[in-house]
């Protein structure tokens, strides 16, 4: 806690995860240490209905996770998601939480990608109800980053959260690994050790 009834501070941070990165435990630390976060969820998406292409097999992305977010205290990982039948949404699992932590704040982790499309997000209208939004800045192909005038707009009490570009994303994992090149500088190491190991990501 951070004080007497002060609520308890739970950051939210979904993602496909495949694989998880040094971007992502980035992230976590950052937040924890910048909103003082007393808890961290890490939630792998389901069945993501953003994303183009077929997801690895759950059971990996979720140990993958375990592994890569093992380092920073207080962050667990949530299957729940991944137990869902048919498309899962960020709205459902906010208020699932809500109603499993009375009182709590939570606080919903994303990164400026994720941020700059909330607004195809189903109900996205909902979620500043739910959690404080959190959008940690991410340099696209162009170099852009940090434009958050537009989202500021249109979500009260929109937090960015002070984080340098980190140019690392799991699509230029998962090339890399197809192609042969190392990973090592991008994942924690026990994590390029599990994709080694369970021959994830060898063709494109
Ligand atoms: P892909 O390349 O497959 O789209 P990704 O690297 O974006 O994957 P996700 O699992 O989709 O990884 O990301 C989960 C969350 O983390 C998203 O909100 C995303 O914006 C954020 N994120 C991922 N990488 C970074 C990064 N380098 N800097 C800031 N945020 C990031």
């Amino acid at each position: 806690m951070t004080g007497e009834g002060a609520p308890l501070r739970i950051g939210v941070f979904g993602g496909a995860f495949d694989p998880p990165h040094l971007g992502h435990t980035a992230l976590a630390q950052i937040a924890i240490s910048q909103l003082g976060l007393q808890r961290l969820v890490v939630i792998p998406t389901g069945h993501a209905w953003h994303k183009a292409r077929p997801l690895t097999d759950a059971k990996h992305r979720l140990r993958m996770a375990e592994l890569a977010f093992s380092p920073v205290p207080g962050t667990y990982v949530d299957p729940r998601e991944t137990l869902r039948d048919g498309p899962s949404y960020t709205v459902d699992t906010l208020r699932e939480l809500q109603a499993e932590n009375p009182g709590a704040q939570l606080y919903l982790l994303i990164g400026e990608d994720q941020a700059q499309r909330l607004k195809t997000w189903h109900h996205w209208e909902r979620l500043p109800a739910l959690a404080i939004i959190c959008v940690a800045a991410r340099a696209d192909s162009s170099g852009a980053y940090g434009r958050f005038d537009d989202l500021a707009n249109d979500i009260p009490g929109l937090t960015v959260l002070q984080m340098p570009p980190m140019a690392v994303s799991a699509t230029d994992i998962r090339q890399r690994v197809a192609s042969g090149k190392s990973i090592a500088p991008l994942v924690f190491e026990p994590v390029a050790r599990y994709i080694d190991q369970h021959l994830l990501y060898r063709s494109d």
